[in-house]
């Protein structure tokens, strides 16, 4: 992805997305602050950002369009009851990783020394609430109760609703948990 904004000596500075937001050194000796990613994005004539699975999903969560059908995973019966389930896509280690990570590593690159020094859970969960995906999961009662879905099973019972599928399949080692 090209992307670049101007010195305020009018020299055009190349930057990558985790540059966004931090500070960056033209030839010319000053030292300028990077625009947001939104905005290089805008500035190279791109939409503002691109929505991979876990942005479409937490977008669906919000305008209330999840779970995307009624349909008990387990047994396939119509049913509204729901699992409250959430994932947590795993954290950005390197750069590199794709799009979604490399703007997560952008955003929160200057607090993820915090974090990892942080032991204060609530802390924590403020930083990283953008890497939460709410998954509700339909589930009938008495497939509920038959199968009393644990921490443990939650990746096989979200794999076959198709969305959460493809959020896993793109997060692997992301961490579901129900919400109590
Ligand atoms: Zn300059
Ligand atoms: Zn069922």
């Amino acid at each position: 992805m090209d992307l670049s904004f101007n010195c305020t000596c009018g020299a055009q500075i190349r930057v990558t997305a985790v540059d966004a937001g931090g500070t960056k050194r033209c030839r010319c000796g000053q030292v300028n602050t990077v625009p947001s990613l939104s905005k290089l994005r805008q500035q190279a004539g791109k939409p503002s950002y691109e929505v991979g699975i876990a942005d479409k999903l937490r977008h669906m969560f919000a305008e209330d369009r999840l779970p995307p059908d009624n349909v008990c995973v387990e047994c396939g019966s119509e049913t509204s009851d729901i699992l409250q389930c959430s994932v947590e896509c795993e954290r950005p280690r390197a750069k590199g990783r794709g799009y979604w990570s490399t703007v997560v590593l952008g955003m929160l690159a200057p607090f993820w020394f915090l974090i990892s020094l942080s032991h204060d859970y609530k802390n924590a969960e403020v930083f990283g609430e953008d890497l939460i995906v709410q998954t509700p999961l339909p589930l009938c009662p008495t497939c509920a109760a038959a199968i009393q879905p644990r921490k443990k099973d939650l990746h096989n019972l979200l794999r076959r609703v198709p969305l959460y599928d493809q959020l896993l399949q793109e997060y692997p080692h992301a961490d579901a948990d129900i919400r109590q």
